[in-house]
């Protein structure tokens, strides 16, 4: 497979710093080395490709943008990663992204010190991995809608309910699990060897097949208090980790879009028809322009994004924004591409067609495009139509 040299059409890496560009250069010779000749064989068998985790944690990938117990990387590095690995696979991205963005990060901001010193280094080392249960079978867009229980017995906490869609799910040595209590929502962090909790992978998926995604169920699951995250009050607590995760997937949507683009473009420079080459054809062209466009305007969204973050004026608005607009641009680039490879788009020969499925995931994952539109609709006009 020839080498990747991204897409990097307004000359955008002249502004990285070089710690950035190392950075995203070491996660993009990983990918195309380590995880591109195996990744068709896991998204086959509908497998994670954990022989990966040790080199991403030995890189720093997994806390990448937690300080102190991670590597504490600027926000516009953690970026690069996120859309290196997606470059790969989303199942991938999606791995360092729920590990990183939705368990580490709730136990470095909502959790003692003890669960801190005791939990984050490992998970930094991928010794632990962990998941996050927030979605429930009947409560996705909606978990205020939660039916997931945490009874207060003496110095316990009993919980009872189902989560369904969980990323890491069954590979998980941790859970962080999201319960109603008499006093509203709040969060805990659940061994999965605990009595009572159960974790089933769901096998029959199209999409993000190289991804493990799993329905837990917990059935008189009890942990002390000590378990639970003593800072997370409500479900705002559960919803400024999303904001940490999709601000990796915005970035992590470019990359899917960039494999797709270089791949199609590729093929459209030797692919002959009507006696030359496709790329030599308008109508090609027209689609190679329009997705090269949006890359583009999706890198300096992103761009302006990991500024405003690393000054902590990234409003969850601008998050949604991104995120909406990046996994729509990626699933409209993969599909033309797919359209610009013919026939052979439909092989496992090609990635764009792993890309094009898996995007279908994330474009409902982590907040649905239409709960992003509502979000920012709520923004710029002060009325919430949820
Ligand atoms: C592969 C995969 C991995 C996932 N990983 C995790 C994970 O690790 N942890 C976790 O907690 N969850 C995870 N999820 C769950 C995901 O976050 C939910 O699927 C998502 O929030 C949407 O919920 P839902 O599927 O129940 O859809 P619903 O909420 O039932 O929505 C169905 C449709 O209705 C639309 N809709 C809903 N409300 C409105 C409204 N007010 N106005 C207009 N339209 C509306 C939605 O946009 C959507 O199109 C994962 C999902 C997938 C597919």
């Amino acid at each position: 497979m020839a080498d990747f040299v991204g897409v990097d059409f307004y000359e955008m890496d002249e502004m990285l710093s070089d710690e950035q560009r190392l950075v995203r250069d070491t996660v993009r010779k990983f990918i195309q080395d380590k995880a591109l000749p195996i990744i068709e064989d896991h998204q086959r068998e509908g497998t994670f490709p954990i022989s990966l985790l040790p080199v991403i944690a030995e890189m720093g990938l997994l806390g990448a943008h937690i300080p102190d117990y991670g590597a504490g990387m600027d926000a516009l590095a953690y970026g690069l990663i996120m859309q290196e690995l997606e470059r790969g696979d989303t199942g991938i991205r999606s791995f360092a992204s729920v590990q990183g963005g939705l368990c580490m990060y709730p136990i470095w901001r909502y959790g003692s010190d003890e669960q801190k010193d005791e939990w984050l280094p490992r998970m930094d080392a991928g010794e632990v991995i962990a998941c996050f249960g927030l979605t429930e079978p009947d409560a996705g867009s909606d978990p205020s809608a939660m039916r997931t229980r945490a009874e207060r017995d003496g110095d316990d906490w009993v919980l009872n309910g189902v989560k369904y869609w969980i990323t890491n799910g069954t590979l998980a040595h941790l859970a962080v699990i999201w319960a109603m209590t008499d006093d509203g929502v709040r969060g805990f962090l659940v061994p999965t060897d605990t009595p009572g909790f159960t974790a089933n992978q769901i096998k029959a998926k199209y999409s993000l097949r190289a991804s493990d995604t799993a329905g837990l169920v917990m059935e008189g699951c009890r942990v002390p208090e000590a378990l639970r995250l003593p800072l997370a009050e409500g479900l705002k607590a559960p919803l400024t980790c999303l904001n940490e995760a999709r601000y990796g997937i915005a970035w992590g949507a470019i990359g899917a879009a960039m494999a797709c683009y270089d791949e199609a473009l590729r093929y459209a420079q030797v692919r002959v028809a009507f006696g030359r080459p496709i790329a030599g054809k308008q109508l090609i062209q027209e689609m190679l322009v329009e997705c090269v466009s949006e890359i583009t305007k999706a890198q300096l969204l992103c761009w302006r994004l990991a500024l405003l973050k690393d000054e902590g004026k990234a409003h969850p608005a601008y998050i949604s924004l991104a995120k909406r607009n990046n996994v729509a641009m990626a699933r409209n680039t993969a599909r033309m591409c797919r359209e610009i490879l013919g026939a052979n788009g439909i092989l496992d020969d090609y990635q764009t067609f792993r890309h094009m499925v898996n995007i279908e995931s994330v474009y409902t994952y982590e907040g649905t495009h239409q709960i992003h539109t509502l979000i920012v609709g709520q923004k710029i006009t002060g009325e919430s139509a949820f």
